[in-house]
């Protein structure tokens, strides 16, 4: 028997039209770095995407599933630009401002983006590679910014706010197939090359109504985001979308994303939640204590992308801010786990172990474990294999290049089609998920498993410890040791021997897992998505560039 339910398709469009006029007073606030933010209505973004999307097809000619690409900060028009794209039909891309030159102009080329909208002051990173992206027809400029570094492309050069004056003011969407793509993003490429994956309609909707429930991010309309993870990083964690639906604010800090414009923003427009990956928040926890500002407003705080050392969690529960852990990956759009603690164990000893775990699967994400033989583990809490998932808004493939061919590499894909994440963990009889390290990353030593995640959350638990990487490095006896690089706060007095004993102390690492070789390094290496990046200290390593004792 069919269902006699209505079938519309779940369409980014909606979610605009929604957003614009439901929620047309709610704004996106965007830093501009003195003092005066710019604010626009969720009323003028809906109208201002229907004038950029007519631009789009009338003025640059983008039709089908055409690529847009936005090299671009988190601010109006780069939302502006998120719901314009695809409601017409084409494909947002967003590039990654931080990626390698050569790494950009492989995914522009990849992608066959005909457009790229910019940000005015990331001209000087876009100019040179410009020749470079086959594909690339035109280039609409938005913001300050030096157009003259523009002159003699050949891709031709259109301003923004020239190309939206004027423009009709409404846009009759396309009515489009939900599973269609909408955006993509590739991945950032922390443990190999850079893959597209490629979002539907469909996928976005589901996933923002995700982000939304209480047992998530659970914001409203009383609520103000400030949104630090970048567009470019997953989405934003799909919080653009999830906003329009709810009418969330939005405070966007453009490329003030250093930890004093990012505590000024806090105290002058108080939000009352913030996401990013935890570099962030070392960062900004460093200013607090060195600047006292008032923050009180801001009392949830979304930290993913790499595991939350406890520490932090412990100190920005003191701040009055409560951290809540989540995981995710850019093919999972991202949100696979989130940790918000059972009723049971709310305001009991469990509490923060539970916070401190990767968190829940909701009900949209299935997840298994698999053995290094390929057998199915138990969620007992204790048996540790590689995280496989399945849902809506997680990756079947990724994008090949070529039309609609794509790819399923057997070290990502099961055979019966679930995601194999590189992530090594286990999971709780109740689901929540803890995770023990990246495949990649995990500490093979005389058949045993390290884990370089607890032994980083072990010495960034020590007050003299300001950031602390551990990578496998090779070992004549036991195949693979840990490497303990560990940046020291200004003014420390501790030696690697004391790091030692405190790790061994309380039996917080067992003493076989106890690191011999230590360095102390300036800062740890960060990817473009500032996560640790292992791949430069293995390097290192093996080139001797680093200092090491041997204890
Ligand atoms: P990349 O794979 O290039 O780093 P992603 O942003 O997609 O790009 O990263 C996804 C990976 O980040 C996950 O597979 C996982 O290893 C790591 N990760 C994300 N969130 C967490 C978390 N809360 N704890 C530990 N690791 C995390």
């Amino acid at each position: 028997m069919l269902s006699t339910m209505q079938d519309v398709p779940l369409l980014i469009s909606r979610i605009l039209e929604h957003g614009s006029s439901i929620h047309g007073a709610s704004q996106v606030i965007t830093w501009t770095g003195d003092g005066e933010p710019a604010r626009r209505s969720y009323a003028e973004i809906g109208v201002r995407a229907a004038q950029l999307a007519h631009a789009l097809r009338e003025d640059l000619g983008i039709e089908g599933d055409d690529r847009v690409a936005t090299l671009m900060w988190n601010n109006a028009e780069h939302v502006e630009a998120y719901f314009a794209i695809p409601s017409m039909g084409a494909v947002l891309h967003t590039l990654n401002l931080r990626l390698p030159a050569e790494q950009l102009v492989w995914i522009a080329n990849h992608a066959a983006d005909r457009v790229v909208i910019v940000n005015g002051l990331l001209l000087p990173l876009l100019a040179p590679l410009l020749p470079h992206l086959a594909t690339v027809e035109h280039v609409v400029v938005a913001g300050p910014g030096d157009r003259s570094l523009l002159d003699g492309a050949r891709a031709r050069v259109h301003e923004y706010e020239e190309l939206v004056a004027g423009k009709p003011t409404a846009y009759e969407w396309p009515e489009l197939d939900e599973r269609s793509a909408a955006a993509m993003c590739y991945t950032s490429g922390t443990t190999g090359d850079p893959k597209g994956v490629v979002y539907s309609h469909r996928s976005i909707y589901l996933h923002s109504m995700q982000v939304n429930m209480a047992q998530s991010m659970g914001l409203t309309d009383q609520d103000t985001t400030l949104v630090v993870v970048p567009q470019f990083h997953v989405n934003a964690w799909g919080l653009p979308h999830a906003t329009f639906m709810t009418g969330v604010n939005m405070l966007m800090p453009d490329r003030f994303l250093q930890p004093a414009p990012l505590a000024q923003m806090i105290e002058q427009e108080r939000p009352t939640h913030a996401a990013a990956v935890p570099t962030i928040w070392q960062g900004l926890l460093a200013e607090l204590n060195a600047h006292s500002r008032d923050v009180s407003s801001l009392t949830q705080v979304t930290i993913g992308g790499s595991a939350c050392p406890p520490s932090l969690m412990e100190a920005f529960d003191k701040l009055g801010m409560r951290v809540c852990h989540a995981w995710g990956m850019t093919e999972t759009s991202p949100l696979g786990t989130i940790a918000r603690p059972p009723a049971h164990a709310v305001g009991t000893e469990e509490e923060f172990a539970y916070r401190c775990t990767q968190g829940r699967f909701p009900a949209g994400v299935e997840a298994r474990l698999t053995g290094p033989g390929g057998e199915r583990l138990p969620w007992d809490g204790e048996s540790a294999g590689e995280l496989e998932v399945r849902g809506s808004w997680i990756a079947g493939a990724y994008y090949g290049g070529q039309g609609a061919e794509l790819l399923r590499p057997a070290d990502k894909f099961s055979e019966d089609g679930w995601l194999k994440t590189g992530d090594v963990g286990i999971i709780s009889p109740d689901g929540y998920l803890t995770l023990t390290d990246r495949a990649k990353d995990v500490i093979k030593s005389g058949g045993e498993w390290i884990s370089s995640v607890e032994l980083e959350n072990a010495l960034m638990a020590h007050p003299d410890v300001a950031e602390a990487a551990v990578v496998a490095v090779p070992d004549d006896k036991w195949g693979e040791r840990p490497l303990a690089t560990v940046v020291l706060k200004e003014g420390s007095t501790t030696d690697f021997a004391g790091l030692r004993t405190f790790l061994a102390e309380e039996g917080r690492i067992a003493k076989w897992q106890l690191p011999e070789r230590w360095t102390v390094i300036e800062s740890v290496p960060k990817t473009s998505v500032g996560k640790f990046d292992k791949k430069v200290l293995r390097r290192q390593y093996a080139e001797g560039e680093l200092d090491v004792t041997q204890l």
